[in-house]
């Protein structure tokens, strides 16, 4: 190394340099006020999140951004953060939420900064809060939320929520005319900054869309370079069929693909996993860019609502009510809804985990099978009941899936932790519910029990999953990584002590593990307290 320039001169060299450009002169004590970071993380082992090995150093950070890496950076800077020997790494970046509205009620996105997560990505499985009546577009909902929030958030446009804009809640084929409009406004939402789109097909009304038109719409989205996130048409008895669906719309559009929460739900169909990750590896041969997420989680959580068929679903929640309360409809629905539990493997498998009527609220936590013997109704009968009195509106969570699969799919080279979750916060309007424990937990979990507890993979692989790999399927411009330039997102994390604490018996809680949290060069999190200051952005916002 004699004679040369180390690479912590040359790096402080540098960052002198860069900042005297423009000044003009470069008087002593100008270039003193320049150099200065607003704050340096010391102490740490940087995990980058490229994949690579970690190092120990330091990170200087000025206006929202990473601006020098080096074994040291002295001490001038505003505030200095010691990591105490703990992992620094990226923020992590959750490329499957719903956060969207949450975010009113939970500015901080409580349930996110304190699992280490400083990036949201909500409009999931075919729904956002745009285009609609409310929010004409993106613009108008990003202007609709608050002007500071903790975490950054981006979001897809819902392919249902676009149907439903433009053709409505019906079963019907869209006109030509109305497939242009959809299109137009599919290009707007990506002008105003949309990650892509997404579909839930196995909701209302975005599956009464052809496959025809959702390549449409997905061939403007590729030419953004946007993602198509798929909630797939049916993710159990039907799932090779429908993994084949997506990689069909990819294939026809040109448009790269991201299946959501991949699964092989029931025990019936748990052998299926293999051959789902088979048909994905084969279509990436082929040249399909294509990935997925998992949640770290054997449970699913949906609406009560997917009990009744989806041709029951059609129309508006007046007339889903009056099929439920039709003698011969709910027959027949009631028939499909049980056929549905039995797969699940019986009514103790569903548990109630919102409803809005005071009475109801006795049945939050408890699963159907309970929910009968309280009220000596059978399981029929009983979900009946509650969609009506709850006006179709009841969340419900389902153990239904197998632990291998999970780690099956979290362990594989195109599979990332996401959490299908949301915003919440303990205290609010928002902490009287109960979300499934992935909104609080999935990053700790997947880093704590899978990647250190289960050795599913290193720690290095582990947090690139968390962070540069979803950034660069988003297209997410310098996130995801501890790169000089880049902003400066970035969690402190004890990679000894992480783990989820939410439960689905009592999920708002924080686990252990995660020090520090900066979004955008905030600190926001210190020690597992909250500071004052709030960095998120509206991500692709012009
Ligand atoms: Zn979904």
């Amino acid at each position: 190394m004699s004679g040369k320039i180390s690479r912590r001169e040359f790096i402080r060299s540098s960052v002198i340099a860069g900042a005297s450009i423009g000044l003009g002169f470069a008087g002593s004590e100008m270039l003193r006020a320049n150099n200065r970071f607003d704050t340096i993380i010391k102490g740490g082992v940087i995990y980058n999140g490229e994949g690579g090995a970690p190092f120990p150093g330091e990170v200087g950070i000025k206006n929202g951004r990473i601006s020098a890496i080096a074994a040291s950076l002295g001490e001038s800077a505003d505030k200095i953060i010691d990591a105490g020997g703990k992992v620094v790494s990226p923020g992590f970046i959750d490329i499957h939420t719903h956060t969207d509205g949450n975010l009113i009620d939970a500015p901080l996105g409580d349930s996110r900064i304190m699992q280490g997560v400083t990036t949201d990505i909500g409009g999931n499985c075919g729904e956002s809060p745009f285009p609609g009546r409310r929010h004409q577009d993106l613009d108008g909902f990003y202007s609709s939320l608050p002007s500071e929030t903790g975490i950054n958030y981006g979001t897809y446009t819902g392919q249902g929520s676009l149907r439903q804009f433009v053709v409505g809640d019906n079963d019907i084929r869209c006109t030509p005319e109305q497939l242009e409009q959809m299109k137009k406004i599919m290009a707007l939402q990506m002008e105003q900054g949309s990650a892509g789109i997404s579909c839930g097909l196995e909701y209302t009304p975005g599956s009464y869309a052809t496959n025809e038109e959702i390549a449409e719409l997905c061939k403007v989205v590729a030419s953004y370079d946007g993602l198509f996130a798929i909630h797939m048409r049916n993710e159990d008895d039907r799932v090779e069929e429908s993994v084949a669906e997506a990689i069909e719309i990819a294939r026809k559009s040109g448009v790269r693909l991201q299946i959501s929460h991949l699964k092989a739900q029931n025990a019936a169909n748990w052998h299926k996993a293999p051959a789902l990750l088979k048909m994905i590896e084969k279509a990436e041969e082929e040249g399909i860019d294509i990935a997925f997420d998992r949640y770290p989680y054997t449970a699913f959580s949906t609406g009560m609502s997917s009990f009744i068929p989806l041709d029951k679903r059609e129309g508006t929640r007046d007339e889903i009510i009056a099929r439920l309360k039709d003698k011969e409809e709910s027959a027949r629905i009631g028939e499909y809804a049980l056929s549905r539990i039995q797969r699940l493997g019986g009514p103790a498998n569903v548990v109630v985990t919102s409803c809005k009527q005071e009475t109801n609220k006795q049945f939050i936590g408890k699963n159907v099978e309970e929910c009968c013997a309280i009220t000596g109704k059978d399981p029929w009968p009983f979900i009946r009941d509650l969609l009506v009195e709850e006006n179709v509106s009841v969340s419900i969570i389902g153990f239904a899936m197998t632990e291998e699969n999970v780690k099956l799919f979290l362990s594989h080279r195109l599979g990332m932790p996401a959490s299908d979750g949301s915003v919440y916060s303990p205290v609010g309007p928002l902490g009287q519910t109960m979300p499934h424990p992935r909104s609080y937990g999935t990053f700790p979990r997947f880093l704590g029990k899978y990647c250190r507890d289960e050795k599913l993979m290193g720690l290095s692989d582990a947090i690139r999953k968390c962070t540069s790999f979803p950034a660069s399927r988003l297209r997410l411009k310098e996130r995801g990584s501890i790169i000089p330039g880049y902003f400066a997102d970035i969690v402190v994390i004890d990679p000894l002590v992480i783990a989820d604490a939410a439960t689905f018996e009592s999920p708002h809680q924080f686990g252990p593990g995660i020090n520090e949290v900066l979004v955008n060069g905030i600190h926001t999190i210190s020690n597992g307290k909250v500071l004052q200051g709030r960095g998120g952005i509206l991500l692709g916002r012009s």
